[in-house]
């Protein structure tokens, strides 16, 4: 586990000013390198031709090391969805994942190497945690993102901190790469804050850490059930801090930012998708700012867990609608890349997983 080296996305406009001027060079050439590497997605001193070519490659050198490099990309849904995995320079691989709509573009980033919140039903749960992102490495992925819509005439306007990681376990560098995903070019990338949802298994001191920031991100919480015996399993950072207490920071939140919650429900077969279950969790959002989003388990390698059955989710969706709550079912893109919610495990090649039922189509898909 080792630190990753400084870069320009870890500092704020001054002081990347400062470190420039620690190297010798006038300080407004932070200013030119911010512009490069948040307003045109590159890295490469050579691109830089505002910069004397003396300088060009040694600034880009110090200050914009290649921190991630992509190990492989996978695409699924007809090239709509993409999903890299990234290789860190000490060797740890995070995963991100890029889906096109027609109307936007969403980034899933990674906020850590693995996690250590140990949910049973995630993939990247099973691992434990390797190490925390840096601010850097957490932006590295939506620029990565970035330069390729950029391409296309594209940009990225949704960001979700709903990849690898627990985000609110990684909280300053988490904050520091929000600032630096919403703040304009060339302090950052310019995307908007109201676009960016950081999503948590409900760690309370930091949910009112983050709603005392003044920023106005949307915050969502992995619920997975309204009472404490199931979500004390599901989610075992429950036993520290229960549904009630969970509940209660995000009405703080949402009442601090204005911003309405979502609460992020895994639908998993008779464990959580009981009639009386949808009743209860409406009896406890109605009335509040949120909506329910229902996600239908990816079931990951060795799980006893499965998906509910449909004619159960509508149930659910109905009975959760009747309390005048919203609630939506969650569109999961890239499952037959292992990009949909919860089965980003890049520590693991997924010919190594146990249990991994390998189809010819899973075999074939395009390498790019
Ligand atoms: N640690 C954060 C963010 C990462 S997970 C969090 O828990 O919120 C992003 C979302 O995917 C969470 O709501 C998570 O509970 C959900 N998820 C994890 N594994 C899943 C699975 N196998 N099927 C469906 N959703 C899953």
């Amino acid at each position: 586990m080792s630190r990753p080296p400084r870069h320009l996305a870890d500092l704020d406009l001054a002081a990347r000013r400062q470190a420039v001027a620690d190297l010798g060079e006038r300080p407004f050439r932070a200013d030119q390198l911010s512009r490069h590497y948040f307003g045109r997605y590159t890295d490469t001193g050579q691109d830089m031709t505002d910069l004397p070519a003396a300088l060009r490659d040694s600034l880009a050198s110090e200050l914009l090391p290649r921190l991630l490099t992509e190990e492989r990309a996978l695409v699924a849904d007809r090239g709509a969805t993409r999903k890299s995995v990234w290789r860190a320079l000490d060797g740890a691989l995070v995963e991100s994942v890029l889906m096109k709509y027609p109307d936007r573009a969403t980034m899933c980033v990674s906020s850590q190497a693995g996690c250590g919140m140990a949910c049973p039903f995630c993939a990247t749960g099973q691992a434990g945690l390797t190490r925390n992102l840096s601010t850097a490495e957490i932006v590295a992925q939506v620029v990565a993102g970035e330069r390729l819509l950029a391409a296309e005439g594209g940009r990225v306007s949704n960001i979700v901190f709903m990849g690898m990681g627990e985000p609110l376990a990684n909280y300053k560098n988490v904050l520091a790469a929000v600032r630096r995903l919403t703040d304009p070019v060339p302090s950052g990338l310019g995307i908007s804050q109201r676009s960016v949802t950081v999503s948590t298994v409900g760690l309370v001191p930091a949910i009112g850490k983050l709603a005392a920031e003044g920023l106005s991100v949307t915050l969502a919480v992995s619920l997975h059930a309204p009472d404490d015996t199931a979500r004390d399993e599901l989610v075992p950072v429950n036993r520290r801090w229960k549904v009630a207490e969970v509940l209660a920071a995000a009405w703080d939140y949402a009442a601090a930012t204005g911003r309405r919650i979502s609460i992020e429900y895994a639908l998993i077969k008779d464990v959580n998708d009981q009639a009386w279950r949808a009743d209860l969790l409406g009896e406890l959002l109605s009335g509040h700012l949120a909506h329910v989003n229902l996600i239908p388990l990816n079931p990951t390698p060795g799980s006893r867990w499965t998906a509910s059955l449909p004619g159960v989710q509508d149930e659910f969706v109905a009975r959760i609608a009747s309390h005048g709550v919203p609630v939506t079912v969650r569109d999961t893109r890239g499952r037959e890349i292992d990009g949909a919610c919860g089965q980003l495990a890049a520590s693991v090649a997924p010919e190594d997983r146990p249990g991994r039922r390998v189809g010819a189509a899973r075999r074939a898909l395009p390498l790019v």
